[in-house]
């Protein structure tokens, strides 16, 4: 292991603490290339002690009031705004995600989960009904589960954490994190928070490591309930398969392969700009970013050609750059994994009009930096034509990085037949001004959310998730109180 670079610890109990077996893996500054931290590589025991701990606090957690509850992520909310500019430089620097992302995106939406939990979880009404049977009064209780086991990918770490941690103890449930082993940085800060205002012990536990030795055992371990994951589609169908025999609540919001559907009537220059947005946003590594374009005919040369042009203008450089408009890719073998589908892309007849390849170093910001991040994992962001709509695997794997495809299209029926032919459905983004048509496309695309002339605007009380292989389950607002509570019926004869 290399000499002065910082070690990560569990946070078990409210407490840092080493792996049991002293075991840690190497954690990646994608942006050089270079070691920068190690984590620990937990086992089945780490995760013992985690279960062990949240159980213990769960009987205390579950019967404080909503409110008390509520006044703590009121509190870890305003804690984290306090320390905002930390937690993003530390993302940035862990995920290779660009400073600005990471400070008026992702931050500011984790210390709002706390917020929007922390007032839901007032507002919330228990159903009851009266009637029809006469002299009968049903009503709903809601219970917590237990310990929940919460485990997030390396694409937007701390955002995807909270929010599942602050739901689920927003509803009186303690819970065990297993946050990716690729960007530990801001989950392991999140535990200085949490003492900071007090919450109490083991409420939340944090347990690093990767996916078999340390999430398999969270999935598998008894006196877990519930499990909330977000991660790969083959991840999905393991945990699946795991937790299934024992009967486990399951909430899983896997991959995607998005199409944007743009028709001749569209508002074309902000089409044109939020589909960037779509296709590059966080180096094209968000679940809901476009990674197909279909254009309908009559604009179709007019838009590549501005898109292109744009695309071309998108400045790479260090993500802790506030000038730098793409950072780097999370890890060298997803760098890897870009460059097997663009190649795959020529291979299938595709053009690539832009990009397809590593930025050279002088083209990358960072001036007398440039040295440094030659080993980063940059790659340029990535325009693809022609290829097959209806053969082509680049149409229908996710890629998950910097590379879009535009495929042209005639009619509405046809559209909905390329946009459909997946076997995820995750998102979706439609544009035209034809209300008519706007109501008509968005009820057919297999998707859990499509966007109507926007992209990416969340109102977190909607339901959340994917269809197909993009998961099962939905989360946000009332889903999300229902997916973390139990609820029980109670029947009540009314006597005369
Ligand atoms: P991944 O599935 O490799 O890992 C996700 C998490 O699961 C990590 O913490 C990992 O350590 C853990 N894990 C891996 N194997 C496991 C196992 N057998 N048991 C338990 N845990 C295990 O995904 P990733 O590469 O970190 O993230 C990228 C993927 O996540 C993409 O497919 C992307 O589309 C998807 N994603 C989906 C959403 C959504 O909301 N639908 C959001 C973000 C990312």
């Amino acid at each position: 292991m290399k000499e002065g670079v910082c070690h990560f610890k569990n946070f078990i109990n409210g407490e840092y603490v080493e792996p049991i077996d002293k075991k840690y893996l190497a954690n990646f500054d994608p942006s050089v290339g270079e070691i920068y931290s190690y984590v620990p590589d937990s086992n089945e025991k780490d995760i013992n002690e985690a279960v062990k701990a949240a159980k213990e606090a769960f009987p205390s957690w579950s019967s404080k009031s909503s409110q008390e509850r509520s006044d703590m992520l009121y509190k870890i909310a305003n804690e984290l705004e306090r320390r905002l500019k930390e937690f993003a430089e530390l993302e940035s620097r862990d995920q290779g995600k660009t400073i600005t992302t990471a400070s008026s995106i992702e931050i500011p939406r984790s210390i709002y989960n706390f917020r929007f939990f922390a007032g839901a979880i007032l507002h919330h009404q228990n159903e009851s009904t009266i009637g029809p049977i006469p002299n009968v009064l049903n009503y709903t209780l809601r219970s917590p589960l237990g310990v929940c086991g919460l485990i997030s990918p390396w694409n937007l770490p701390l955002y995807l954490l909270t929010w599942k941690i602050a739901p689920a103890i927003a509803t009186g449930n303690t819970c065990v994190c297993k946050p990716s082993e690729m960007t530990p940085a801001t989950a392991h800060l999140l535990g200085e928070v949490f003492n900071t205002v007090g919450l109490p012990r083991g409420v939340v536990n944090i347990v690093f490591g990767n996916g078999p030795n340390a999430g398999s055992p969270l999935v598998r371990h008894q006196n877990v309930p519930l499990i909330s994951f977000t991660g790969g589609t083959k991840t999905g169908e393991i945990i699946q398969q795991q937790a299934s025999p024992l009967n486990k609540k399951l909430s899983l919001e896997l991959g995607g392969k998005n199409p944007g559907i743009i028709f001749d009537d569209c508002k074309f220059e902000e089409c044109v700009e939020t589909s960037i947005r779509s296709s590059f946003s966080n180096q094209g590594e968000i679940c809901l970013c476009t990674s197909r374009l279909y254009v309908q005919e009559g604009i179709y040369d007019k838009f590549v050609e501005q898109f292109v042009e744009k695309t071309k203008k998108i400045v790479l450089g260090n993500p802790q750059s506030e000038k730098s408009g793409m950072g780097a890719l999370i890890s060298e073998d997803h760098l890897k994994k870009i460059e097997y589908y663009v190649q795959l892309a020529k291979d299938e007849g595709g053009t690539i009009l832009c990009g397809g390849k590593r930025p050279d170093l002088s083209t990358i910001l960072g001036g007398s930096e440039n040295e440094k991040l030659k080993n980063g994992y940059f790659y340029e962001p990535t325009v693809i034509t022609g290829l097959n709509p209806l053969t082509s695997r680049v149409l229908k794997e996710e890629i998950f990085g910097p590379v879009i495809t535009i495929t042209s299209f005639s009619t509405e029926e046809q559209v909905i037949q390329y946009a459909n032919d997946v076997e995820y459905g995750l998102a979706s983004s439609l544009w035209s001004q034809n209300v008519d048509r706007c109501h008509r496309v968005a009820s057919k695309i297999e998707c859990g959310i499509c966007w109507v002339n926007c992209w990416l605007i969340r109102d977190l009380r909607t339901p959340f998730g994917g269809v197909k292989r993009s998961g099962i389950g939905r989360e946000g607002g009332d889903h999300s109180i229902d997916f973390f509570t139990e609820q029980k019926n109670i029947c009540i004869k009314i006597g005369n």
